[in-house]
């Protein structure tokens, strides 16, 4: 993952242009150069060793899922990140009373293994608008879920987004998904997410007025090459939840699984290195800093799969990680709240076929609390890299074209505040997937990740728990 920050001249402030640190307020949940409590504590000259029970390594939401479950099992764990704070991908940084996530990420409340492990009422989710404000044609059109905002979907009846003919295949859509199970759906026979709209009829129109902005916005693939499955999934869990975000910042929902972890059992900013499984002491873990760590019942990989496959070097053929990996730029900038142009808490989609900003949103209007008092917070996505455009270039490029969809003089009065431009957002899931992979690498060894199952928050915390029930199956074996 990149990221990076510059100064430029619209910015109210300069910060580095290199590596982000955290800037949270807030205590990390979990504290450093701390081992296990049913381990002997770690010699300060290195190299040296210790022991535990099972290591997790990678402290994103499948590592905090996995600790979680060990926790819940009064299994003796340690939990290591090579970061300098849990969360892995869903990280937030606080900058003078802004609260920017890295990255537009959205947290949808139907997703049903989060149901079963976050407190939703104290994330304090902040609600989207149900459905988006698409820019087409010079102007913005109401796309909304009849159920829930049935007076604005009589406009959508009639704006030219999509036919009525799609509007009805939307409807039947949701029947076809809420009748099947996720299990079903995640081993269903799969396609390209783009030939199964194809397939069910819809038109060129809202293909490419909604889906592609819509759907490549949440898989950062507008060709929407993403498998079905995912597809049906996700499509599943929107009609079923809200789009959410936590009042506090996406991180708070990792935050709040490590919130619940012995604290000790954590320890950040050790890299691992490698994990020898043909070890007399069991299985153990070499970090970068020379200690070593010994496993009594096992590891479990809750790592990216490139950073597993170097970390297991050889020892282990996933195949070839399919390419190119899903990569996002998302921009923030700020203005005084009486200048934003609308109220709703509604996200903007580019469907005009043109340009490089794919959606956009007034962040504060979802969450008032991402900015500080009287001060709006604007969040600008734009799918790929752009790796060979400077960033000076890409916030002029974004502000122009975004003065063509609410007038020169608001998009005038934004000042810049920082560029997160995420290389690793997410697994290129493109068919064939399978996306229910067997965890167990062999017995003591076992991998989860988003890239285990689906390349969502959920499927990174499934990945977590099955990853320690396949554990616990090959312990009870073994005692058997
Ligand atoms: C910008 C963006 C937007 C997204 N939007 C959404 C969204 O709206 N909805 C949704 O459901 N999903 C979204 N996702 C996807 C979701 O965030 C991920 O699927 C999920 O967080 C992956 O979690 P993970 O635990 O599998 O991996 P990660 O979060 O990548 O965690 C891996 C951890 O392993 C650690 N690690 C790596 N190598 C080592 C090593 N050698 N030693 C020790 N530790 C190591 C890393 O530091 C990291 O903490 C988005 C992702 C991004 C980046």
């Amino acid at each position: 993952m990149t990221l990076t920050a510059f100064s430029c001249p619209f910015s109210l402030h300069s910060y580095p242009s290199t590596h982000i640190k955290s800037f949270s307020s807030r205590p990390p949940n979990a504290s450093s150069q701390q081992i296990s409590l049913d381990s002997p504590p770690p010699n300060n000259n290195h190299p040296s060793s210790s022991s535990t029970g099972v290591i997790v390594i990678g402290a994103g939401l499948a590592g905090l899922a996995a600790a979680t479950r060990l926790q819940a099992e009064k299994i003796p764990f340690l939990l290591l990140d090579a970061s300098d704070a849990i969360g892995g991908r869903v990280r937030t940084d606080f900058v003078d009373g802004f609260i920017l996530d890295r990255g537009f990420q959205i947290f949808i409340t139907a997703y049903p293994e989060a149901q079963k492990l976050l407190n939703y009422e104290s994330l304090n989710l902040q609600k989207f608008y149900s459905g988006a404000q698409v820019y087409y044609d010079g102007g913005f059109h109401i796309v909304s879920d009849p159920l829930r905002h049935f007076s604005d979907s009589l406009q959508t009846l009639t704006n030219p987004i999509g036919s009525v003919v799609d509007k009805i295949l939307i409807g039947l859509t949701r029947v076809r998904v809420l009748t099947q199970s996720d299990d079903e759906i995640l081993t269903a026979e799969e396609l390209k997410t783009i030939d199964l709209l194809r397939k069910i009829g819809f038109s060129d129109s809202v293909l490419d007025r909604f889906f592609r902005p819509f759907f490549g916005g949440i898989f950062f693939d507008r060709e929407l090459e993403t498998t079905s499955r995912l597809f049906n999934f996700i499509f599943k869990c929107l009609a079923l939840g809200d789009n959410t975000l936590p009042a506090n910042g996406i991180a708070a929902i990792p935050e709040q699984l490590a919130g619940k972890l012995n604290p000790n059992s954590v320890l950040l900013n050790s890299r691992v290195v490698a994990i020898n499984h043909e070890s007399s002491e069991g299985i153990t873990v070499n970090l970068e800093n020379g200690e070593v760590i010994s496993s009594e019942l096992g590891v479990i990989l809750a790592v990216e799969e490139f950073e597993a496959v170097k970390i297991l070097a050889g020892k282990w053929d996933p195949g070839r990680a399919k390419k190119p990996v899903r990569s996002t730029v998302c921009l923030y900038f700020s203005t005084d709240s009486d200048k934003v142009p609308v109220k709703d808490p509604v996200l903007f989609l580019n469907g005009s076929g043109r340009g490089i900003v794919n959606n956009m949103f007034f962040a504060t209007n979802v969450a008032p609390s991402y900015a500080p008092c009287g001060k709006a917070l604007v969040s600008v996505s734009l799918i790929g890299l752009y790796d060979d455009v400077a960033d000076e270039v890409l916030v002029e490029r974004v502000m122009k074209e975004l003065s063509g969809w609410f007038g020169e003089t608001v998009v005038g009065s934004w000042s810049y505040l920082r560029m997160y431009r995420i290389g690793f957002a997410q697994p290129n899931q493109c068919p064939p997937t399978d996306l229910m992979k067997n965890p167990r690498v062999k017995p003591g060894l076992y991998i989860c990740g988003d890239y285990v199952a689906s390349a969502t928050f959920d499927g990174a915390l499934i990945s977590g728990r099955r990853a320690v029930e396949a554990l616990l199956k090959d312990k009870a074996k073994v005692e058997v």
